[in-house]
């Protein structure tokens, strides 16, 4: 697997701090304003204004704030993150204390997917190293009041605490189901107070932004996209790994990096959109082909039903069960699968397959169910040639009933 350490925002170098330095010496609503110029948006998936979630934090009024990242990674061919915290783990650190500075909080927490428990003494070194160092505890760089700690706290291995408020339910030593929405972690986050919460990659970046500037940040990309995305590209290609890609860059030109010869389709994960190969012009940016950081490659003798089963099961496996789209959703689209290979599923079925697809993508309670029917979605609309229906109409087997 290669990591190409090569890129115009995170794997560029701007020496040691270099962020944290520069935003000692400016006050928080310098620091908001810059963010907020930039144009930056949360690389975990959902795309939100990481200015505007910060601005929220800094207008609360509580004694009380903290710092969270997720470092929750947990969906298939996903593992950029990895690739941050195992060889930039200061970088993420110093973006947290960058957060911590223009909102006030004095605690973070880096919530650590439990599979990557063996980074937790590397990464617990570089914290002891930055203690030292004044980047953190107490007085910060010699700022008078500037306190901040960060302490690392070890998930359990379930998916859905990728899901922010499932995660601070988790942080908290509950069950880590999602909590309903509103209140906003901003204004009730870990333990009811204003948090912060970002991305591996998100706060990989802010150091960037702030030493290099908001105007040099949304240069890079497309207008709705600023920046670069770092990407965990996997499946059949023969250079599978990790890379930093401008946002706008085509598909084609992105399986050209991986070496990826005689695409059938693309996926933007388990979750994302699955694209055909008539569709390779089409450019990475939040716009248009969006991910959080996977990219699957499928080769010419995929069979993408199997593979659309496959994400099925996982996100099946994975469901909290809180709420009914997700729960009961996911079985009826993994029997609508099996009519479908079996040449058995009838027309209007299959409409209603994808009406329910609708449903949970609108009403699901987060992310998990939301997201878990796109894949299928897409398949079915892209990839018409490789089913067939039947003509006989199915007796009403309906999922509700
Ligand atoms: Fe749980 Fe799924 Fe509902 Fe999310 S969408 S709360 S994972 S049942």
């Amino acid at each position: 697997m290669q990591t190409k350490r090569e890129g115009l925002v995170i794997f560029s170098d701007i020496g040691n701090c270099a962020g944290l330095k520069k935003a000692a010496n400016l006050s928080s609503s310098d620091i908001l304003n810059e963010i907020r110029s930039s144009n930056l948006k949360g690389r975990g998936g959902a795309g939100f204004p990481t200015g505007l979630k910060w601005n929220f934090v800094v207008e609360d009024r509580s004694d009380i704030k903290y710092v969270v990242c997720n470092a929750d990674e947990g969906e298939p061919g996903t593992f950029k993150d990895k690739v941050l915290l195992m060889e930039y783990p200061q970088l993420v650190f110093e973006g947290m204390i960058i957060a911590a500075f223009t909102s006030g909080a004095k605690e973070g927490f880096l919530y650590l997917r439990g599979e990557y428990k063996s980074f937790v003494p590397s990464l617990e070194k570089i914290l002891k190293e930055m203690r030292k160092k004044r980047f953190l505890g107490k007085d910060i760089l010699g700022k008078e009041g500037f306190h901040f700690d960060i302490e690392i706290k070890l998930g359990s291995g379930a998916y859905v605490c990728g899901e922010e408020t499932g995660l601070i339910e988790s942080l908290e030593g509950n069950r880590g189901e999602p909590r309903n929405k509103p209140p906003f972690p901003v204004n009730t986050g870990y333990n009811g107070c204003p948090t912060v919460l970002n991305n591996v990659e998100t706060f990989a970046i802010i150091p960037h932004i702030i030493a290099k500037g908001a105007d040099w940040f949304k240069g890079i990309g497309t207008e709705k996209s600023a920046g670069t995305k770092l990407i965990s590209i996997s499946g059949d290609c023969k250079r599978p790994g990790v890379y930093e890609v401008e946002f706008g860059t085509k598909i084609k030109d992105i399986l050209k990096i991986a070496k990826a010869q005689d695409v059938k389709a693309v996926s933007a994960g388990a979750s994302g959109e699955c694209v055909p190969k008539a569709q390779f012009s089409r450019r990475l940016g939040f716009e248009d082909f969006s991910t959080g950081g996977s990219i699957i490659v499928f080769g010419k003798k995929r069979d993408m039903f199997e593979v659309t089963e496959n994400a099925l099961r996982f996100f099946e496996d994975e469901s909290c069960g809180q709420c009914t789209p997700c729960r009961e959703g996911i079985p009826v689209l993994l029997e609508g699968i099996e009519l479908i290979k079996k040449g058995e599923c009838p027309k209007d079925y299959l409409k209603d397959l994808l009406s329910l697809s609708e449903t949970m993508q609108l009403t699901s309670k987060c992310g998990l169910g939301q997201s878990s029917p796109n894949l299928f979605v897409s398949v079915i609309n892209n990839f018409k040639k490789e089913y067939t229906l039947s003509k006989i109409p199915k007796e009403e087997k309906a999922f509700n009933g």
